[in-house]
């Protein structure tokens, strides 16, 4: 077997995991139905974590170069936004840039770790057996086998991998639509007063502007049919009472509630991630970044499972810890619909808009923002449920001595271990574990804020009393270890060593 691992679809969740599983040393075979890249828009927004995760690997660069920062973003279309200028991340923003974007910019990283995708190949069906997968494939040339240790279906919403795999996709079909339209010419004012109306604008640079429309007389539209300029046009009269100076549309289309998740995301050597494993309305603009979260956290489990280091149970944790987030966003989003949908029915009007009215005035509160931000920036995704806040949380980006960032730290893929009171030795985990010696005494503390970073003075509060801290290849925390105000040590489980075992597997002697 000369594939470790067979990826259906170069979408943005399928380029993320082949990037990660290639960083790790896997081989990794992409297989996208289309023969070329794809040219809409679709997602236009990277929220923080999502940014994060990019610099983790030391690719934020590249995004922010391309994209524009926002200091926040919408919930069901309400006045009062998510802010995310006040969360504690190096990058409390949501950032706009066009999917083709984001797609080009994964490709590229893909492709300098040496994957680029087989083109103009589908994946038809499979068959997995106790040794190995094998993946159906029809190509330009006619139809072939490939077989591979494990196969991942990113290829979206129609996955046929998670079908032929046997993963089931309960769920509703969509009764609710809305429409986008791209326009490379607006009117002076348009972007105002379009928000004024309460329809969705954002220029997604490029010249071009996005607008977002649910339409009471449109709304029962099928997804599957076209929208013409036309019908955009009259819409965006009805909603705002004039075109707004809008011409040259590049792009029209319609999107629906339909809403679904993977019953489990794992079936033996078949595994799910992004649309493929969940769908719901783009509301918050939340799906693209979930792909991107769940291929983070995939990645490195199905190299550790593939490069045979693997602890009993850390493939199937991928289901455990991404199953819960994918409930939650298709949760919330079903929340915002309905409160966009009952918006357009007029014997709903009344009654929605004091419970909207209600809503917005609850986000006004900086504590339910803040919640809310929370959630749809993925900051506050936290696995597990340890007694230590700090387990299963993302690990906050501290400097941790001579300037550098715990970000820095975990680009190439491995564990870190910061150790700060020097007792701890990953020599036989060299492999998987990088070691951080911080300093020899005392509790973490910010060398002092670095120019262009976000400033953490005085060492972050979740740190306090830390003495070492595991984190995983994804960033997030896998343990740590405290000392306790009475002087004696707080550990989530066993020591380090225990810890390493737990997370990092046998140490190479051992398993060797
Ligand atoms: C109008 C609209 C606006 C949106 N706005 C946002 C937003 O602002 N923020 C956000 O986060 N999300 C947004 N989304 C959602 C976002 O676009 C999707 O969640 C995202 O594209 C999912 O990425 P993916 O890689 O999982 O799947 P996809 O992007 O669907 O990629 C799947 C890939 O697999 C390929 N493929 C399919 N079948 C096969 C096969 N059998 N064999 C091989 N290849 C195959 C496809 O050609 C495709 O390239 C929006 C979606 C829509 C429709």
């Amino acid at each position: 077997m000369n594939v470790d691992v067979v990826v259906a679809g170069a979408g943005p969740t399928g380029l993320m995991l082949a990037g990660e599983l290639a960083l790790a040393g896997v081989r990794v075979l992409v297989l996208e139905r289309r023969e070329a890249s794809q040219r809409d828009s679709r997602a236009l927004s990277l929220h923080p974590r999502s940014v994060e995760l990019m610099d983790l690997r030391g690719i934020a660069e590249g995004f922010l170069a391309r994209g524009r920062p926002v200091p926040g973003w919408h919930f069901a279309g309400l006045p009062t936004g998510l802010n995310f200028a006040g969360l504690d991340s190096p990058h409390p923003y949501s950032l706009f840039l066009a999917q083709s974007h984001t797609e080009e910019l994964l490709a590229e990283r893909a492709a300098e770790l040496g994957v680029r995708p087989r083109r103009g190949h589908a994946v038809t069906g499979l068959r997995q057996d106790a040794d190995g997968v094998a993946v159906e494939v029809r190509g330009p040339d006619g139809d072939y086998l490939v077989r591979a240790g494990f196969v991942v279906g990113c290829d979206g919403g129609r996955s046929v991998v998670r079908q032929a795999g046997g993963i089931g996709f309960p769920g509703s079909d969509s009764t609710f639509s809305a429409m986008l339209a791209d326009f490379a010419v607006v009117g002076p004012e348009a972007v105002r007063r379009a928000g004024e109306h309460g329809v969705l604008a954002a220029p997604l640079g490029d010249g071009v502007t996005r607008f977002v429309l649910p339409d009471a007389e449109r709304m029962r539209v099928p997804v599957s049919e076209p929208v013409s300029e036309a019908e955009f046009l009259a819409a965006l009269r009805r909603a705002t009472g004039s075109t707004l100076g809008v011409a040259e549309p590049r792009w029209l289309s319609r999107f629906g509630n339909a809403t679904r998740l993977a019953d489990r995301y794992r079936n033996g050597r078949v595994l799910v991630a992004g649309d493929a494993a969940h769908i719901h309305f783009p509301a918050a603009g939340q799906g693209l970044n979930v792909g991107l979260q769940d291929a983070m956290n995939l990645g490195w489990k199905l190299a550790a499972e593939v490069k045979g280091w693997a602890p009993a149970g850390l493939l199937d944790s991928y289901h455990v810890e991404r199953h819960p987030v994918g409930q939650q966003v298709v949760d919330n989003t079903m929340a915002q619909t309905l409160l966009l949908e009952l918006m357009l029915m007029p014997e709903y009007r009344r009654p929605v808009g004091a419970l909207r009215a209600m809503l917005d005035e609850l986000l006004g509160i900086e504590e339910v923002n803040v919640r809310l931000a929370g959630r749809v920036s993925a900051l506050d995704t936290r696995y597990g449920a340890a007694a230590d806040p700090l387990v299963g949380a993302r690990m906050p980006d501290v400097v941790v001595g001579a300037g550098r960032r715990v970000y820095e730290l975990v680009r190439d893929g491995r564990f870190v271990l910061l150790d700060f009171a020097g007792d701890g030795e990953v020599a036989g985990w060299a492999d998987r574990v990088r070691g951080v010696r911080v300093r020899a005494d005392g509790p973490v503390r910010s060398e002092g804020p670095v120019p262009g970073e976000h400033p953490v003075p005085g060492g972050h509060p979740a740190l306090a009393g830390v003495r070492a801290v595991l984190v995983r290849p994804d960033g997030h925390v896998a343990w740590v270890s405290r000392e306790e105000t009475g002087g004696g040590r707080a550990e989530s489980g066993a020591g380090w060593e225990g810890a390493l075992r737990e997370w990092a597997g046998a140490p190479a002697a051992v398993v060797g």
